[in-house]
């Protein structure tokens, strides 16, 4: 990979699986295969089992983060949780915009932004998710679409904080569906939003920025997907939730 130019970044997004046990159980079984790693290896779990993937994870080269954080730091919100106090637990990376939470939970690019600078402000590094339906790939707006979600997104964010800021481009059609972009598809809209954060910021800030690709990648494809020159790392849904699978990823980033 790239890792003379920029930080490769293996996530796993867990959803909503595993409980606090099953968390300790899996992360204990990764810690072992991932721990020569020559990238980061993130594991972003339910709110419920941060605790203990704190403290399975800890004194190992795994972090921890969240899979979602409201846009204010407290008051009124019945069941949402805020960056202040993932802060204070010692979580890491939080996961913001995910076509999940767009569909299924109302999210919106106003909110995402929203959420994203409440997270930046707290000092999280945020894994910004976005990406195309399948209509519209077939309708042409791949990389309008892809621009103006990100573009939103970081409406107010610094040049500074936007460093703490990954992106995962996230092609709906491919999360969960076993179908994934070919490789030559996630390099070609890794490369339209690197172009847009040098729009936005500037060409140093786009080449520093670790733009993931995430859609059904898995121990089989992880290596093409990650040899492109514009795909710094993975977001890994289903397989991050098997220890082998995962690592073998993590080694692919490695490389
Ligand atoms: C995801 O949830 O972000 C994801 C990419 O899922 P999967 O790998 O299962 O497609």
């Amino acid at each position: 990979m790239k890792k003379n130019v920029r930080n490769a970044i293996i996530a796993g997004n867990w959803k909503m699986n595993k409980t606090p046990s099953e968390t300790t159980e899996l992360i204990n079984a990764m810690k072992p295969l991932v721990k020569d790693a020559d990238c980061k290896v993130v594991l972003c779990v339910p709110f419920v089992d941060l605790d203990a993937a704190l403290k399975a994870s800890a004194g190992s080269n795994i972090e921890i983060g969240a899979q979602n954080c409201h846009f204010e730091k407290s008051g009124a919100f019945t069941g949402e949780v805020s960056p202040v106090m993932l802060k204070e637990m010692g979580i890491k990376y939080v996961i913001i915009g995910h076509s999940e939470r767009r569909q299924y939970f109302g999210e919106t690019d106003e909110t995402v932004n929203k959420r994203l600078k409440n997270a930046l402000e707290e000092g999280l590094k945020v894994i910004l998710c976005v990406g195309e339906t399948l209509t519209q790939r077939e309708q042409g707006i791949t990389a309008e679409l892809v621009a103006t979600q990100t573009k939103i997104a970081l409406l107010g964010v610094s040049k500074e904080d936007a460093k703490n800021v990954i992106i995962a481009y996230e092609p709906v059609w491919a999360i969960g569906t076993g179908k994934t972009a070919t490789s030559d598809q996630a390099e070609e809209v890794c490369a339209i939003i690197r172009k847009v954060i040098a729009d936005i910021y500037d060409d140093n800030t786009a080449e520093g920025m670790t733009i993931q690709y995430g859609g059904s990648m898995n121990a089989k494809n992880a290596d093409e997907l990650l040899g492109k020159v514009n795909v710094d790392g993975g977001l890994i849904g289903g397989a991050s939730l098997k220890a082998e699978d995962f690592s073998v990823i993590v080694k692919a980033a490695s490389k």
